[in-house]
C-alpha cells in the first residue's frame, strides 16, 4: 500500500468568519443531539443496561450530554471473550488492512471536524481552538500510526549468517484494556485505541466517565467503517465496579492507561499480581501526571516567555499533563516577568465554552473542590497575585490563579493540581533554576527561555523530563514532531506519536531457517 508522507493536520483559524460560523452551526446541531442514551458495544452489538450514568456539561451542570450504559463484571467477561475470539483472526489480518481502517477513520473525522469539536466543547468545556487541536491530534495519531505500522511490517535488518535465512518480525500481544483520560477525549482516546488495534491487538475501551460520549461517537464511526466485530469493544463502567476486574482479568495481556499518578500506580501494582491461569507478564503502558515548569533566564525574551507561561498554564484551564504549573525565574528578571504574566492572565476572559471563552470550567465537582483546596494551601505557602475566586455557579468555573514567591519544596510547587493554578518563584542563578526544576517526583515537560547557548546546552543535559522545549511553550506536542511522554512518576517512559510507540503493543519474534 502506498501512502502520502505524513504531515500534521493544520489547525482551524477561527478568526475567519466562515470557520467561526461552521463551528457555531456544529454546536447548534450537536445541541439538538444532547441527552441520548448510549449502549455498550460488545462484539459489534449494542448492549443497553439498566445501570446508566449521565455525562454532564461542566460549564452547565444541569445539561446532560448523554446517558451511558454501564458494564458489570459479567459484561466485561463477554467483552473479553469477544476480544479473545476476534484476536484469533485480527492478529493475522495484514498490516495494510489494519492500517487502512485508521486512514479511513482519520478521513472521516476530518470530514466531521467541527462536529467532533462541538461534542468536546459541550462534554469537556474546551474552547474552539482547544477542541480543534484535539481533533487535529486525533487525525494525526491515526495517520501517523497507520504509516508506522506499515514501516514496522518490514522485517528489521539483521546480521547476515551463512546458510541461514533470518527474520525478525513484530507480532501483536493479545487482548488489551485501554483506559484513556478525559482531557484529550478524542485525541488521546483515539490514539490509544487505534495504536493498539493497528498493531494487531483487540481491545476493551473503557472511556473516562467524564467523556464517554465522545468515545461512543468515535466507536460508532469505527463501526460504520466496518471494523471487524470484537476488535474494538466499548465498555464504559464505574471504575470501582469494573476497573480492577478488567486490569486483573486472566485474559488481559496489556493495559494502556493515561490518567492520574495514583490510578496509574495502582494499575501497575494490580497488574503485576499473577493470577491462576495467567500465562504472561502483563504489560502496562502508563502516561501519568506532571509538575511541569518553565525556566526563564536573565537574558530571555521576556514577552515571549510571559506569553508562553500563560498559554502553558491556563490553556484548557491547566488540565493537561503537559501544563506549566511552575515558573522558575532568574532573580534579575523576576519582577518584570511576574508583572507581565499577571497582566496577561488578568486579561483572559472567563465564560461559556459555547461562546468560545478562553477560560472555561474545570471538569467536575471533584476537580472543582481539589483546585479550591490547593488555592487555600497556596495562600498559606505563597502570595496570591491574581485569581483565587470562583466564576459563575452554573459551571465549575475557577479564575486563573497565580501565586508568587513560592518555595520549591512547597506543596504548591510539588503536587499536581491539574487546574488553573500557577506558582512562580525566583532562582538566584540559572543553574539553581534547573535544580529547582528537577526537584519534583515527575518528569514530563519543561521549557527554558534563554538566548544563552551554553545555558541551553546545560539545560539540555541536566533537565530531567521527557519533553524539553527551548523558547516555546511546554504544551502542544505535535504528533511525529514531538513524541510525547515523561520520566519518573510521569509514566512508563513511553512516547506517544513517536517511532517507538507501536512496539509497546507488540513483541519481537525471530524466525531462523537453515538451508
Ligand atoms: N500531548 C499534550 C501536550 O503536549 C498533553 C497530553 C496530556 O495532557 O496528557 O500538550
Amino acid at each position: 500500500m502506498t501512502t502520502t508522507p505524513f504531515k500534521n493536520e493544520p489547525f482551524v483559524d477561527f478568526s475567519l468568519p466562515q470557520n467561526d460560523k461552521a463551528m457555531r452551526d456544529a454546536l447548534a446541531k450537536v445541541k439538538n443531539e444532547l441527552g441520548k442514551s448510549y449502549p455498550l458495544i460488545i462484539n459489534g452489538e449494542a448492549v443497553f443496561t439498566n445501570e446508566t450514568e449521565p455525562s454532564y456539561n461542566p460549564a452547565n451542570k444541569e445539561q446532560i450530554i448523554g446517558t451511558v450504559s454501564q458494564a458489570d463484571q459479567k459484561l466485561v467477561d463477554q467483552a473479553m471473550e469477544a476480544a479473545t475470539q476476534a484476536f484469533k483472526t485480527w492478529r493475522y489480518t495484514s498490516a495494510e488492512v489494519r492500517s487502512s481502517y485508521l486512514l479511513k477513520a482519520s478521513a472521516a473525522v476530518r470530514r466531521r471536524k467541527f462536529e467532533f469539536s462541538a461534542w468536546m466543547v459541550y462534554e469537556t468545556g474546551k474552547s474552539f481552538a482547544e477542541a480543534d487541536a484535539d481533533v487535529a491530534e486525533a487525525i494525526d495519531f491515526m495517520e501517523y500510526y497507520a504509516r508506522e505500522m506499515l514501516r514496522i511490517d518490514i522485517p528489521v535488518p539483521l546480521v547476515p549468517y551463512e546458510g541461514e535465512l533470518n527474520r525478525q518480525i513484530y507480532i501483536p500481544l493479545g487482548v488489551g484494556i485501554v483506559i484513556p483520560p478525559w482531557n484529550f477525549p478524542l485525541a488521546i482516546m483515539a490514539g490509544m485505541a487505534t495504536s493498539a488495534i493497528v498493531a494487531g491487538n483487540t481491545i476493551l475501551l473503557k472511556p473516562s466517565p467524564n467523556a464517554p460520549i465522545i468515545a461512543a461517537k468515535f466507536v460508532e464511526l469505527m463501526q460504520e467503517l466496518g471494523l471487524p466485530k470484537g476488535v474494538l469493544n466499548y465498555v464504559p463502567g464505574r471504575p470501582e465496579t469494573i476497573g480492577d476486574y478488567m486490569t486483573g482479568h486472566v485474559d488481559t495481556r496489556f493495559i494502556s492507561f493515561t490518567g492520574s499518578r495514583d490510578v496509574g500506580l495502582h494499575i501497575v501494582e494490580h497488574a503485576n499480581k499473577r493470577i491462576p491461569g495467567q500465562k504472561w507478564i502483563k504489560r502496562v503502558i502508563a502516561e501519568m501526571g506532571g509538575k511541569d515548569g518553565i525556566v526563564v533566564d536573565s537574558d530571555a525574551d521576556l514577552d515571549a516567555a510571559a506569553t508562553a507561561i500563560v498559554q502553558s498554564s491556563f490553556g484548557f484551564q491547566g488540565q493537561k499533563c503537559s501544563a506549566a504549573s511552575r515558573a522558575i525565574i532568574h532573580k534579575d528578571v523576576y519582577d518584570t516577568v511576574v508583572e507581565k504574566v499577571v497582566q496577561l492572565t488578568k486579561a483572559l476572559k472567563m465564560g461559556n465554552p459555547e461562546d468560545n471563552a478562553y477560560v472555561g470550567p474545570v471538569i467536575d465537582d471533584k476537580s472543582f473542590a481539589k483546585v479550591q483546596r490547593y488555592i487555600e494551601i497556596g495562600k498559606t505557602e505563597a502570595k496570591l497575585a491574581t485569581g483565587g475566586e470562583l466564576g459563575p455557579d452554573y459551571g465549575y468555573f475557577i479564575q486563573p490563579t497565580i501565586f508568587i514567591d513560592a518555595k520549591a519544596d512547597s506543596r504548591l510547587m510539588q503536587e499536581e493540581i491539574f487546574g488553573p493554578v500557577l506558582g512562580m518563584m525566583k532562582a538566584d542563578s540559572f543553574e539553581e533554576a534547573i535544580d529547582i526544576f528537577n526537584s519534583t517526583d515527575y518528569g514530563l515537560t519543561g521549557s527554558v527561555f534563554s538566548q544563552n547557548e551554553e545555558h541551553l546546552a546545560y539545560a539540555s543535559e541536566r533537565m530531567f523530563c521527557g519533553n524539553l522545549y527551548f523558547n516555546r511553550k511546554c504544551t502542544g506536542a505535535l504528533v511525529g514532531v514531538h513524541p510525547f511522554g515523561g520520566f519518573s512518576m510521569s509514566g512508563t517512559d513511553s512516547k506517544t506519536g513517536g517511532p517507538d510507540y507501536l512496539q509497546l503493543f507488540m513483541q519481537a519474534k525471530l524466525v531462523s531457517e537453515k538451508f
